[in-house]
């Protein structure tokens, strides 16, 4: 039976995997949990969520759609775990995080194919393996991946608080999602002087020391609430806080609100949920002070508190193919977050590639190519081929898939067109390369 190692059981690690033991190769996969945690981990379980529990849009206009469609085509366990733990959430798709970890969990630990190995890996092994130790890689491993890659780059990513629903007065609060489609988000509205107020409390409210923040980037789509406040007063009222879509939602002063701010679902119970767009750098005792000025969080308690933490990421262009592997070393592969592929989604189907393709080759086969036509293939492509000036981690989306033919003007259209020709790909791979093999 052909041997592979991955490295960490995080999206990317688990997704690899079990790909790898589906094609009947038995993997030893080293976790340091619970030897060591991540500060950003906080449970023994694989595949933790850090932060928001949405997988984002499930809808096949929007390309993270397509990549979850893509994957469940495929088989992935990342979806059929976010599917069987799914919890309300308009049009995205949100899990139950807890379910959802312990759903991966057991898949990997009843896997007869896996073994599983509580070891934190200091240096980069020289058998094949899949290295998926995520974004807070650190230590003696970091350093053995810049030994041999140079020196890996950084930005910073946050998290947003958990509140509990009890403690919510629920007075104050609106149950509805935006456009009427269905009631799964619990809304605040604000008058306007509620927002004014609460924008200087922000902006007035300090901040936890981050050694080095000032040198690195924020990642745009995971920008502190704060931060985005310094871009101006309406930043939020026009961004996490807009009021539009909520009809019959008022304010106070029974006027419609100047601005709203969302909680969504974060347990399959519903005792727990989570401020969207609010991942934050404050302090743990100024998030209670000033997050309690949302109407209806005066009293919350918070069950976990916003962090920012360090990201590093490879310079891939310079080191990777298509198939995560490296160029000069082609039984090591790399996957999820650290390769510069951005999100929960993407983490899982670089995974998936990596997985696949290491399958291949200690089979003999040929590698696979998903393609730019494909939301996981050009993702892929992107992180391997990227050429413009500075290199930063990419969530899925249209812009980087190769453009159709004869495309529609209307960009609904267009996007539609693009998932169709993208899963006819994903079913003719399936049908002729990946069972044909
Ligand atoms: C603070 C923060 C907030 C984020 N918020 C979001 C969000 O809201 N939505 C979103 O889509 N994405 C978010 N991300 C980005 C990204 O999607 C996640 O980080 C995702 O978990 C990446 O998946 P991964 O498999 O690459 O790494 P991880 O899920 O982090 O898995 C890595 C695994 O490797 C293990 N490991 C690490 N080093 C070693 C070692 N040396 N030996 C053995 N095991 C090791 C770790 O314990 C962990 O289990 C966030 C990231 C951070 C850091």
């Amino acid at each position: 039976m052909a041997e592979a190692a991955v490295i960490g059981a995080g999206l990317a690690g688990c997704e690899a995997a079990h790909v790898l033991s589906a094609m009947g190769i038995h993997v030893r996969l080293y976790e340091m949990k619970p030897v060591r945690r991540s500060p950003a981990h906080s449970s023994d379980k694989f595949c933790e969520l850090v932060c928001s529990n949405s997988l984002r849009s499930n809808k096949l206009d929007n390309a993270v759609g397509l990549l979850k469609e893509e994957l469940r085509r495929l088989g992935s366990l990342v979806m059929e775990a976010a599917d069987k733990t799914a919890v309300p959430a308009g049009g995205a798709l949100a899990v139950d995080r807890e379910s959802f970890s312990a759903y991966v969990t057991e898949a990997i630990r009843s896997d007869p194919n896996i073994e599983v190995i509580s070891e934190e890996i200091a240096s980069i092994p020289d058998f094949p393996v899949i290295i998926a130790t995520g974004p807070l890689t650190d230590g003696k491993l970091l350093e053995s991946i810049e030994a041999l890659l140079g020196e890996s780059m950084h930005f910073f990513d946050a998290a947003a608080p958990i509140v509990t629903l009890e403690s919510l007065d629920m007075s104050k609060v609106v149950r509805a999602s935006r456009y009427e489609r269905g009631s799964d988000y619990l809304n605040c509205p604000m008058t306007r002087l509620e927002y004014f107020s609460f924008v200087r409390a922000l902006l007035a409210a300090e901040t936890a020391p981050l050694h080095e923040f000032e040198k690195y980037k924020v990642f745009e789509g995971c920008m502190p609430v704060e931060a985005m406040a310094r871009r101006g007063d309406m930043t939020l009222a026009y961004g996490p806080m807009k009021p539009v879509g909520l009809k019959g939602c008022t304010a106070s002063d029974g006027k419609p609100p100047f601005a709203v701010v969302q909680l969504r679902q974060d347990n399959a119970e519903g005792t727990l949920f989570n401020i969207v767009g609010f991942q934050t750098n404050l302090k743990f005792g100024e998030q209670k002070r000033v997050f309690g000025m949302i109407p209806g969080l005066e009293n919350a308690d918070f069950i976990r508190y916003g962090v920012m933490h360090r990201n590093s990421f490879l310079q891939s262009p310079k080191h990777l193919t298509p198939f995560y592997s490296l160029r000069e070393h082609p039984d090591t592969f790399f996957a999820g977050q650290i390769t510069g592929v951005e999100g929960y989604v993407e983490s899982a189907s670089s995974g998936f590639v990596a997985g696949l393709n290491l399958g291949s080759l200690l089979l003999g086969r040929e590698p696979v190519d998903f393609s730019r036509q494909t939301a996981i293939g050009s993702l892929a492509h992107y992180v391997s081929e990227y050429n413009g000036g500075s290199f930063q981690p990419m969530n899925a989306n249209f812009g980087i898939m190769e453009s159709l033919p004869d495309a529609p003007r209307d960009k609904y259209k267009r996007y539609l067109a693009l998932s169709e020709r993208a899963l006819e790909r994903i079913d003719n791979l399936i049908n002729e390369v990946i069972n044909g093999n």
